[in-house]
């Protein structure tokens, strides 16, 4: 049975924090809301992510290369991008006790819908419906604009011209770095850049465990096309028969959270999503949703309406995962941003942003896929967890699971031990791996299911006859017996030779 739908998020939260994957940050003195530090389960489990998208999205590709800009940005970065006038949600304070909340999510958890985010139409839902605090009853003051970026200050002197930002996105440094990139690396359009990092946003109320965070990260492509090149995209063969799930924004506007199930193709073709290269970087962020073991039928794409758009973007589709204590929520958002940011940077900076392309000046228009890396881990984890005779499994993709092999005697005795260590250490030369001696062999099996080891290695009586140990499935219990001397080819294989031989150092670790 899959216990995953039954899961609450305090049951998600204990064991995660329970297991080493993550905790609040500043747990000794009461925490940091909306900052999580990562445990050494977490923060293998970050690395493979990270590492998996930075081959899948960068390496493997012909069009695609990486930077890794600063997050401490020149302030002139915001005002161009939109973020100084626009990035903010609103905040209503309670005249009584003082509390703050985020007047939008207020509202939602009352299940009150607004027509449009703007100051007067919240204002008049909390006024119509008698919306009061919830924490003391007291009378809700008027919304107003919450920039929800982070600034300091850069030099000694605490004034407004040392005024500096903290990345709120990973995407501007790639607008600010574009025509460096494309002349240094020779590129041709249409290409694209990558870059993952952390960010910063003052979120009013962070919730969800690791889903609304104030310091995350993201792993984002700028994808740079030429506009009258917009439908013309050579790899959409690779995507165009797959099947998603699509709740348009015109059912959303007519009040039906109904999806409809189309192939990629088909939601290009019917002017849904209306460039090849926006349904071409869907296919390829829910394959590789895919690729790290999430199951797609709780994934769906969802078109923003009009009034959530942001300032930049001329179409947005989220890629949503289904979480059985909070519903659908994003994870990906894939935007096209049209000409919006390098028009911008052009216009702020004097600089041109154009580049030749067929021998024309152009300034290319960006599809951007967005990936918010603890909310893909949030939906791993979510996904990965089951409960099978009463005992948590996490049924992590190889390609991801923190630890790959576990290595154990089958008792504790010398003769065992010193064998098994002795495995043990040429395993960890090449996975990650758990070393145990203590308990029955079963609480040491379960134990390891609990924290996803795909694989577990057995050294017990036979071993010391034949040099062969056993190699257990997590999930079907499954054993093989293989000699020593085979045991690192062959638990290479069972991983996928592609997840295990690409290496550790794809640069993308922060
Ligand atoms: P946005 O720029 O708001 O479209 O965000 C891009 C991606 O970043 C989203 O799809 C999320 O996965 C992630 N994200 C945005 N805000 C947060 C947050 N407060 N905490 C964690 N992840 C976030």
């Amino acid at each position: 049975m899959q216990a995953a739908r039954a899961l609450t998020l305090e049951d998600l939260t204990s064991f995660c924090v329970r297991r080493g994957f993550f905790f609040p940050s500043g747990r000794i003195y009461g925490g940091l809301r909306g900052f999580y530090d990562y445990g050494p389960l977490g923060a293998e489990l970050r690395k493979e992510v990270l590492d998996d998208w930075w081959y899948y999205f960068v390496r493997r590709r012909v069009d695609v290369v990486g930077i890794h800009g600063c997050i401490i940005t020149h302030p002139k970065t915001w005002e161009a991008s939109g973020h100084v006038e626009a990035f903010f949600d609103y905040l209503v304070t309670c005249t009584k006790c003082g509390k703050e909340y985020r007047a939008d999510h207020l509202l939602e958890d009352l299940g009150i819908k607004v027509p449009a985010l703007s100051a007067e139409a919240i204002s008049s839902a909390i006024k119509e419906k008698g919306v009061r605090c919830p924490e003391c009853g007291g009378e809700l003051g008027e919304p107003v604009p919450f920039n929800l970026m982070f600034s300091t200050y850069v030099g000694p002197k605490r004034t407004k011209a040392n005024e500096a930002y903290l990345r709120p996105e990973t995407a501007q440094l790639i607008f600010l770095n574009f025509r460096d990139v494309y002349y240094t690396v020779g590129a041709k359009l249409p290409f694209g850049i990558a870059q993952v990092g952390t960010v910063f946003r003052n979120e009013i109320s962070p919730r969800g465990f690791l889903f609304r965070l104030r310091e995350f990260t993201q792993m984002e492509i700028e994808y740079f096309v030429n506009p009258k090149k917009l439908d013309e995209c050579p790899f959409f063969d690779e995507v165009a028969q797959m099947k998603a799930k699509i709740l348009t924004a015109e059912a959303q506007e007519a009040g039906s959270e109904q999806h409809s199930v189309l192939t990629l193709q088909e939601a290009w073709e019917s002017g849904l999503v209306k460039t090849k290269w926006h349904a071409y970087w869907i296919g390829e962020s829910l394959k590789w949703l895919g690729r790290i073991g999430i199951n797609l039928e709780r994934v769906r794409v969802r078109e923003h309406v009009k009034s959530e758009l942001a300032h930049y973007a001329v179409q947005t589709f989220d890629i949503e995962y289904y979480f059985p204590f909070m519903g659908w929520k994003e994870i990906i958002g894939i935007s096209n941003r049209g000409d919006y940011d390098l028009r911008r940077h052009q216009e702020y900076s004097g600089k041109s942003m154009a580049v030749e392309d067929d021998g024309e000046a152009v300034i290319p228009h960006v599809i951007e896929p967005s990936f918010g890396l603890e909310r893909v881990l949030l939906a791993l984890i979510v996904d990965a967890y089951k409960v099978v005779g009463g005992r948590p499994i996490l049924s992590l993709h190889p390609r991801v699971a923190p630890i790959k092999v576990a290595v154990f005697p089958i008792v504790d005795k010398p003769e065992f031990t010193k064998k098994a260590w002795s495995v043990y250490v040429a395993v960890k030369e090449h996975f990650t791996a758990i070393y145990e001696e203590k308990g029955t062999i079963g609480r040491r099996y379960y134990d390891a299911d609990e924290i996803g080891v795909p694989f577990a290695v057995t050294v017990d009586g036979r071993t010391l006859e034949d040099d062969t140990v056993t190699v257990r499935f997590r999930d079907t219990k499954e054993q093989i017996r293989v000699p020593i001397s085979e045991l690192i080819p062959t638990l290479k294989r069972l991983m996928g030779r592609e997840g295990v031989d690409r290496g550790s150092g794809a640069g993308a670790g922060i």
